[in-house]
């Protein structure tokens, strides 16, 4: 028999006639003959509104104790939703993570899933029911419950998607897809019917947001997920392996454009260049946790050289306090930093060995008047680090100029 995994995020169970909804639309899935295990995030704002709770009784929640509050949240949509699936008369079970066999390392707020007991829900399967996970939660060895952090769900559907070999994770989002852009920024973006896993990461920005996890997830066990409009019965986007594959050559190489607000960038002036000054400079950062982007080291001129690199925004003040500590160390002269930038990409599967695509995108955005202050490159896209105030005009000049408002 078929076996579908389905995940619907937090809108779509907001409410009493929301779950209804959803219940109606396990049924059908169930009438047709398939197995469904479903997956759902917690009731609209449910977790916010828990985390803000939390900090009511105390300004630095215990992770352990803030873990099990949030959990909390998706046990209420689970067991909601098994509730109205047995009024309609339908054989339903809700699992918590921990029933459902999620175990995960120890790091609260933020815990890994490394493994999946699929058990109990093959056995619940087995008696013919529909399963219904909380999402979001799993489980330690020593039986506390973690969470897998913020917009988790997706990864837990992913998870028991490979763990139980179904045919395939359908998400189901309050959007219809995944786009050429993000939508709200380019209003003639397209909904792609398909993309590869490497894309889908790094057009995270354009329409459904996904975990990333799940992302890497369905990549690494090769799970086929499927995401669309809980509310909208249209057709979705399809993440798969490689659409580049079996179109070959063919294929348009430029999937979308992607972007990203808030980056910063740390310029170290004046530095020595001699070995071991990067690694310097880098391994306290690292140590701090401060996850550092775009690196950029310019040639040396009379044995001196700069050194850029760029971060989240909000990293900057800890950023800053780690550099200044080796700036004596490595007889560097300063340190500046350009905190409102952006970086604007083209994402394509297809582009690494044709030439061409950075030159037109140089010359997009230089027709724009847009300046680009970093740029860097990888197996599937192309970005430029900009001012912020011209990422949604970059973002548009370049979907047009690669004419992705037009079927491929
Ligand atoms: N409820 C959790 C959150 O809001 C997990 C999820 O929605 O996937 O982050
Ligand atoms: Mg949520």
């Amino acid at each position: 028999m078929k076996l579908v995994v389905h995940k619907y995020g937090g809108s779509s169970v907001a409410d009493a006639q929301k779950i209804i909804n959803v219940a109606r639309r396990i049924g059908r899935v169930r009438d047709s003959g398939a197995q469904v295990v479903t997956v759902v995030s917690a009731m609209g704002d449910t977790t916010d509104d828990l985390i803000k709770l939390a900090h009511t009784v105390s300004q630095e929640p215990d992770p352990r104790e803030l873990d099990v509050l949030l959990s909390t949240g998706e046990l209420v949509s689970c067991t909601l939703l098994a509730m109205a699936l047995r009024d309609m008369g339908y054989d339903a079970v809700s699992l918590s993570g921990f029933q459902a066999g999620i175990h995960t390392d120890t790091t609260y707020g933020k815990a890994r899933i490394y493994g999946v007991d699929a058990q109990r829900i093959t056995k619940e399967l087995d008696r013919g029911r529909l399963v219904v996970v909380a999402g979001f939660q799993g489980i330690t060895e020593a039986q506390d419950v973690t969470t897998l952090g913020r917009g988790g769900s997706d990864t837990t559907a992913v998870a028991l998607a490979a763990a139980l070999h179904a045919d395939r994770c359908e998400v189901y989002t309050d959007v219809e897809g995944i786009y050429t852009a993000d939508p709200r920024i380019v209003p003639e973006a397209r909904k792609l019917l398909e993309i590869g896993y490497q894309e889908m990461l790094e057009l995270a920005s354009s329409g459904a947001k996904m975990h990333p996890r799940s992302i890497e997830l369905g990549a690494v066990y090769k799970v086929p997920i499927y995401v669309a409009s809980t509310f909208v019965d249209a057709p979705g986007t399809l993440i798969h392996q490689g659409p580049d594959e079996h179109q070959m050559e063919n294929r348009i190489k430029v999937t979308g454009i992607a972007y990203q607000a808030k980056i910063a960038k740390i310029t170290v002036r004046g530095v020595p260049d001699r070995p071991g000054v990067a690694a310097s400079l880098f391994e306290p950062l690292a140590q701090a946790g401060i996850s550092v982007d775009t690196i950029v080291q310019n040639t040396g001129m009379e044995r001196m050289t700069d050194i850029s690199f760029t971060v989240n925004r909000s990293d900057v003040p800890r950023a800053l306090q780690e550099v200044q500590k080796v700036l004596p160390v490595i007889g560097a002269a300063e340190v500046v930093t350009d905190p409102s930038l952006a970086s604007v990409s083209i994402v394509g599967a297809g582009m690494q060995n044709t030439p061409g695509y950075a030159s037109r995108m140089f010359r997009i955005l230089a027709d724009g008047g847009i300046n680009i202050e970093l740029i860097t490159t990888s197996e599937i896209r192309i970005s430029c680090i900009i001012k912020e105030e011209q990422v949604r005009q970059a973002v548009r000049l370049l979907h047009q100029g690669f004419h992705l408002d037009r079927e491929p």
